[in-house]
């Protein structure tokens, strides 16, 4: 019988890459492995800036895997800009929404290498 290192939870096998009770990595092969997986929070917040300076906003979100989002915030990116066009009060809106999504990717980017470390897998 083998043991999980973490909870003490019964592994089905010696080579067991995960315990299936708390989702630990069992073997230091795939802790690197899952190290490897992580994404650099500042390399990603530097992504949202830049692209989102721009007009290209949501580009962080798609750096860490969130496409979905990425598109989300690139087009409702675009719409704002449209409107500053339009009114140009509406460029604080755009700033504010430049400055919340880089935030957000930088929230996104450490639940995401969390969630990695501590389940094996990526959580979208
Ligand atoms: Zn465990």
């Amino acid at each position: 019988m083998v043991f999980c290192r973490n909870c003490g939870g019964d592994l089905p096998s010696e080579n067991s890459s995960f315990c299936p009770v708390c989702g630990k990595p069992q073997n230091n092969a795939s802790a690197v492995t899952m190290a490897a997986q992580t994404k650099n929070a500042g390399t990603a917040i530097v992504i949202a800036l830049i692209a989102g300076i721009l007009g290209f906003n949501g580009i962080g979100h798609m750096y860490i895997g969130k496409i979905g989002k990425g598109i989300i915030l690139l087009v409702t990116g675009w719409i704002i800009l449209a409107l500053t066009f339009v009114f140009i009060p509406f460029g604080i809106i755009y700033i504010i929404f430049w400055l919340w999504q880089a935030y957000d990717v930088n929230v996104k980017t450490k639940y995401y290498n969390d969630y990695i470390m501590n389940h094996g897998k990526t959580p979208w």
